[in-house]
């Protein structure tokens, strides 16, 4: 049983996955490597220079992998309900998991099949989004939604911001407190 089990390893749930994984909980990332962040260059992302999409992506994984985060590629075909939380079916098998966060990108087809609320896109050639609250929670207790497919500006910043504060929340939630991720510049 996973801690909190993420669907899409793109700024989003790569960024979601660090801070899940840092803060010691068992975390899995299942990714279908259709990210359309592997199709940009970015020059606008705060404290990096210049990156590739895929540099990014690349990196966003090994961050999460460096804190023992699990990167299963494989596309997840349904999430279930279970008492003890979720049952996730992927191509790859069945997992399980307390707390799922949907990053999907510009993919919300899971939604139908789920039971999980969409809304119409604000965002430009943004069609459909998950419906969340202000903390990135779905119509379904235990399931969230972080980024594009929640409906934030479709910027790697903010996406990647996104899903670290959806983290953040179920962390502060599993921890009853809110949680802070802080190191120290070592002397
Ligand atoms: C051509 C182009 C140029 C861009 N240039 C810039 C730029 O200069 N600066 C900038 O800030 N942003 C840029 N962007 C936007 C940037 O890519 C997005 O803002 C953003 O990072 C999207 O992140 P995300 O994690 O929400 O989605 P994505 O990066 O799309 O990741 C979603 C992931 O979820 C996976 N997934 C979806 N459904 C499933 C499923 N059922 N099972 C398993 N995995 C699933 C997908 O395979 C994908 O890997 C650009 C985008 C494009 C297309």
């Amino acid at each position: 049983m996973y801690d909190i089990a993420i669907v899409g390893a793109g700024p989003a749930g790569a960024s979601a996955a660090l801070f899940a994984a840092k803060a010691g909980k068992r975390t899995l990332v299942l990714d279908s490597d259709k990210s359309m962040t592997k199709r940009a260059w970015m020059e606008n992302h705060y404290g990096i220079m210049e990156i590739s999409g895929p540099d990014m992506i690349e990196t966003g994984k090994k961050q999460a992998s460096k804190f023992g985060a699990e990167i299963v590629e494989g596309k997840v075909v349904n999430i279930v309900k279970t008492d003890a939380g979720f049952q996730i079916e992927a191509e790859q098998g069945t997992f399980e998991a307390q707390q799922v966060i949907l990053a999907t990108g510009v993919l919300v087809d899971l939604a139908e099949t789920i039971g999980l609320k969409t809304k119409p896109g604000t965002e430009p050639r943004i069609k459909t989004v998950f419906d969340v609250d202000a903390e990135g929670r779905t119509n379904i207790d235990g399931i969230w939604a972080a980024g594009t497919a929640a409906g934030v500006s479709v910027h790697t910043i903010v996406t990647a911001g996104d899903g670290a504060k959806v983290a953040i929340n179920i962390l502060s939630q599993l921890n009853g407190e809110r949680y802070v991720d802080h190191d120290l510049l070592k002397s």
